[in-house]
């Protein structure tokens, strides 16, 4: 059995020549995926409860790999943030998702989503100018600021001076910031008091027992009472049924994202409300 599990990890743990050769591989593959638009974006809706009307959308990326179907960007993000290629593939994405929300705002009137989220990676936010590409990208689609967040982690805020420096900038520009799965890095209620932050996306693991009245119960209802003292959106995230839907209401959330509200896609719905929440 120790033999079996020392196989399994060495499968499982690529040395360095592999890990590199592997990175090259995947590098020049979404290299071509970038210029040949295999890339695509999807949108998953940000609810407001307890209707379930949504008021803005996250923006996911997807990957169509001609032999792979399919990919998640939890699989080739990691690689070009070690890569670079983030810097690259963050503007198109940026860029796609202002345009398209634009696009929504001209066609569909009141029935848009009134924001767009957008992940930014570490690399990123570090990148010399990228406050002002995103302001940039904002002047070129005629986007107004205030419809875009962009989403960023604790540990991309960690950092240091840059990226808050970076924050700030989007931020007096009218760019809203969400702090991402929230409460899972290190030092969160510290970070609130550094970085111009609006909107607490409140991580999945705290969602996930809360119907069940457990620990995850006790630390959501902190992170939506540390959010309403501060000021800030608190969004839920991964809610996947209508319980938990309805136990976040209870405890004051107002607004939520989950399977249970609706899955990403590439054309979602505004019209109508997608669940309701009692
Ligand atoms: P995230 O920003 O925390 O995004 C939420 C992830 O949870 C998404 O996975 C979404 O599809 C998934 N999700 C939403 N609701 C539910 C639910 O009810 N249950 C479950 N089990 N999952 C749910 P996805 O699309 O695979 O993205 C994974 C991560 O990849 C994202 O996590 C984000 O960190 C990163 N990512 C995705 N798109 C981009 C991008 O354009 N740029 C950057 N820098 N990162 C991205
Ligand atoms: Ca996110
Ligand atoms: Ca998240
Ligand atoms: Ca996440």
């Amino acid at each position: 059995a120790a033999k079996e599990r020392r196989g399994r990890a060495l499968r499982y743990r690529p040395d360095l020549d592999e890990r590199a050769a592997e990175d090259a591989r995947l590098g020049a593959q979404l290299r071509i995926a970038l210029d040949t638009g295999q890339l695509r974006l999807v949108y998953q809706p940000i609810v407001e409860l307890p209707e379930g009307r949504t008021v803005a959308v996250e923006t996911l990326v997807r990957w169509d790999h001609p032999e792979l179907g399919e990919v998640g960007p939890a699989t080739f993000i990691p690689f070009t943030e070690r890569s670079g290629l983030i810097v690259e593939l963050g503007a198109w994405v940026l860029r796609t998702a202002c345009a398209q929300a634009q696009l929504w705002r001209t066609t569909l009137g009141g029935h848009a989503p009134q924001r767009i989220s957008v992940n930014v990676s570490p690399r990123q936010l570090t990148e010399p100018g990228f406050a002002d590409m995103v302001i940039a990208t904002l002047a070129e689609t005629g986007l107004p600021a205030g419809c875009l967040a962009v989403e960023v982690t604790e540990t991309a805020v960690f950092t240091g001076g840059k990226a808050i420096d970076a924050l700030h900038d989007l931020h007096r520009h009218g760019v809203r910031i969400a702090l991402d799965d929230f409460g899972t890095g290190y030092s969160s209620l510290g970070l609130l008091q550094t970085v111009p932050v609006d909107i607490l996306k409140v991580d999945k693991s705290f969602v996930d027992g809360i119907a069940v009245a457990g620990r995850e119960s006790v630390i959501a209802r902190a992170l939506i009472g540390v959010s309403t003292g501060l000021g800030l959106t608190a969004v839920a995230e991964g809610v996947e049924t209508a319980e938990q839907a309805n136990e976040l209401y209870r405890m004051g959330y107002r607004y939520a994202q989950g399977y249970y509200f609706g899955r990403p896609t590439a054309e979602p719905v505004f019209q109508v409300p997608v669940h309701a929440a009692a």
